[in-house]
């Protein structure tokens, strides 16, 4: 069976060749754990739940390692803990913040049909050195900065972009464009508009921890680079996410991993699902449409609510109705009177190939 996959980085749909048969090689970037699941962040759980299982049929269920983190350091969840936790001293209430909505998501997307990964770290156990040597924040940064690609300014670790030739090649878009654009605020310590940050000093009231460059925490991007590579070696098979987080999330770990590492590749595949809108709008909290994971499993079976976003392709704009909704359980009756004649238990061929091609649901 030909898996084939469409890779954003090359822009084509492409077969799947694994690095390992033996040890095929997923990551996708997690939830920020602050409050409940929206229907927007399903939507990736849900796709890369279909390709993990795709793997696991292809290549054997113990032969899959799929890596899902968990950003449990963010300034939303400082926000939060102090206002829901004001009695507790900071680090306990971010932990009580992030313990409560990390075992919510996590009896979300269970409810929703999804197999739990094989590994779901969390950011802040990858911060400092690890006393088993998986890869960690900070040696990044230091890893970067001794190989000319990140320098301290103002208080902060700055990925410099210039260093890196094809910075931009995920996204498209070019450091020329970007550096001429007037739109990009020039910070007075950054060399380029466009460098980012590693690493950033917190002060006494915000989450922090001792490094080479005093107290302080992560940027967002650096966490994926090193729990990807703590899992999955320094180049792997796939790395998913939203579309939304082509640039610059994956951009600038792409930059920060291939610059540390010194290879040619982070990932050999990248895989983005689309946007999902609510009755036709944006969702937005202004507007009223804005549906969390747990609502919609007040009123409705997880597996109806799987079937109705997986109607739609991963990569195609999807448009979440209660019409569709409300079709998707007469669609899986009629589904499990045939599945009940299916005595082998297999799935048909004609569903594996459609499945093959790109996680062809529809
Ligand atoms: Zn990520």
């Amino acid at each position: 069976m030909d898996l084939r996959l469409y890779d954003t980085l090359s822009k084509e749909k492409r077969d799947f060749v694994p690095i390992d048969a033996d040890n095929v090689r997923l990551y996708v970037c997690g939830p920020t754990v602050y409050d409940f699941a929206h229907i927007g962040n399903a939507r990736p759980v849900i796709v890369f739940d279909v390709l993990f299982r795709m793997l696991r049929y292809i290549y054997g269920p113990d032969q899959v390692t799929y890596v899902r983190n968990i950003t449990d350091v963010d300034d939303k969840i400082n926000d939060r803990a102090i206002r829901d936790f004001p009695g507790l001293p900071l680090n306990e209430a971010i932990r009580a913040v992030t313990e409560k909505t990390a075992a919510q998501f996590h009896a979300d997307v269970a409810a929703l049909g999804c197999l739990p990964p094989t590994h779901q770290p969390r950011a802040t156990d990858f911060v400092l050195p690890r006393a088993d040597g998986k890869s960690d924040m900070v040696t990044l940064i230091q890893q970067l900065i001794a190989r000319g690609h990140a320098y301290e300014a103002g208080g902060e670790v700055l990925f410099d972009t210039e260093s890196m030739p094809d910075y931009g090649a995920l996204s498209g878009r070019k450091l020329e464009d970007q550096q001429a654009g007037a739109r990009i605020a020039v910070d007075a310590h950054k060399k380029h508009a466009t460098d980012f940050v590693l690493w950033k000093q917190s002060s006494a009231d915000e989450p922090g921890w001792e490094s080479p460059w005093g107290r302080g925490r992560p940027g967002w991007h650096i966490e994926c680079s090193a729990m990807s590579a703590a899992y999955l070696g320094t180049t792997f098979d796939i790395h998913g996410g939203g579309l939304d987080l082509i640039f610059p999330h994956h951009e600038n770990e792409i930059a920060q991993s291939r610059c540390a590492h010194g290879t040619d590749v982070m990932a050999n595949y990248w895989m983005h699902n689309g946007f999902l809108q609510v009755e036709g709008e944006k969702m937005s909290k202004s507007t009223g449409n804005f549906i969390t994971i747990r609502d919609l499993l007040n009123d409705w079976p997880g597996e109806v609510i799987r079937l109705n976003m997986l109607k739609t392709h991963y990569r195609s704009p999807m448009d979440w109705t209660l019409k569709g909704l409300e079709e998707s359980p007469k669609t899986l009756d009629d589904w499990y009177w045939v599945a009940a004649d299916n005595k082998g238990g297999h799935p048909s061929n004609k569903v594996i190939d459609a499945l093959s091609d790109d996680l062809n649901t529809p």
